[in-house]
């Protein structure tokens, strides 16, 4: 018997390692889905515990109330703050209420607060890398007094912004931005005030790095990329960037429903990755969904292996 020969067409898929969950997002999540086990249901969240439509859904249905402010919620239900952080005004409230509050802030995250507060003490004006608006921005300008912290944004702020004292300032940056940009806003810094006091380790963290150096291989070697994750999540977006640049024509879809079969049109090899707040089972969704219509080659392409584990608070673990 003659073997059967597919009428679909062949693609190869490059899935980018590694990609998906980090060890922040892991622990967040965690912390949601052990609060609800331990105090039952419902626990608040106060903003998306991280930024991924498919993981808030999940755990809503699992009992979380996912709210913006912490007036919303009931003093008697504990809630979870999420992986971005929180303004100190935020936990002191739920202290004054005498909530129970578990914070799920990433200890990356929290690392940078950490820093930003030794700025301060050592009478630094501080200087921080973001995006207006993003709410890890919003709590690590929310650990000092207003106007501690300036927000610089592109190169164009570093080479405008007006600091109190030149030789006195230091810069923190937001954990998931763009590695590339980052090195020219801090090239563009240390160009204009040479004393500029500099993180001990780098601010952008090792899962936003990783993903980004593991995009690149693979975008480089593709003529699409396709990026798991939610418009909202701000490292989801610098790797479909960081992909685009690296030559793939890139596309960030929530999930499988989200790929147009058109836009491969001609393409042999197409990227797979991950933003670190969406789940692996998305990644599997697009696999199964590209096989429905071509006869799929898929290899894993190495970058970094990740160990690293956050532990859970103790009241938790
Ligand atoms: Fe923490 Fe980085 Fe993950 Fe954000 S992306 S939760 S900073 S490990």
């Amino acid at each position: 018997m003659s073997p059967t020969l597919s009428s679909r067409p062949p693609l190869t898929v490059l899935l980018a390692t590694p990609r998906g969950f980090c060890a922040g997002v892991d622990r967040a999540i965690q912390i949601v889905e052990r609060a609800i086990g331990r105090f039952g249901a419902p626990v608040y969240v106060r903003h998306e515990i991280v930024h991924n439509r498919h993981v808030v859904e999940r755990l809503k249905g699992l009992g979380a109330i996912f709210v913006e402010e912490l007036e919303e919620c009931p003093p008697d239900r504990p809630v979870v703050f999420s992986a971005h952080g929180v303004p100190k005004s935020v936990s002191a409230e739920a202290k004054l209420r005498k909530m129970i509050y578990l914070d799920a802030t990433c200890p990356l995250v929290s690392k940078v607060h950490v820093e930003a507060g030794r700025h301060f003490d050592a009478g630094r004006e501080i200087v921080l890398i973001g995006h207006a608006g993003h709410p890890e921005v919003v709590g690590t300008m929310g650990q000092l007094p207003a106007g501690a912290v300036t927000l610089v944004q592109s190169v164009e702020d570093a080479r405008t912004f007006t600091p109190k004292d030149p030789a006195n300032i230091a810069f923190v940056t937001q954990t998931t931005l763009s590695v590339d940009d980052t090195a020219e806003i801090v090239a563009a810094l240390k160009a204009r005030f040479p004393e500029i006091a500099t993180p001990y380790k780098e601010d952008i963290c090792y899962a936003t790095t990783n993903r980004q150096e593991a995009v690149k291989t693979v975008a480089g070697r593709s003529d699409v990329l396709l990026v798991l994750g939610s418009a909202n999540s701000s490292n989801s977006v610098r790797l479909a960037e960081v992909g685009g640049r690296a030559g793939a024509r890139a596309y960030l879809i929530d999930d499988a429903d989200g790929l147009d079969l058109a836009w491969l049109a001609g393409a042999q090899t197409v990227g797979v990755t991950a933003g670190a707040s969406a789940p692996e089972v998305l990644v599997q969704g697009v696999i199964d969904r590209l096989a429905e219509s071509f006869e799929l080659s898929v290899e894993e392409i190495d970058a970094q292996r990740e160990t690293v584990i956050f532990k859970l608070p103790r009241v938790l673990a």
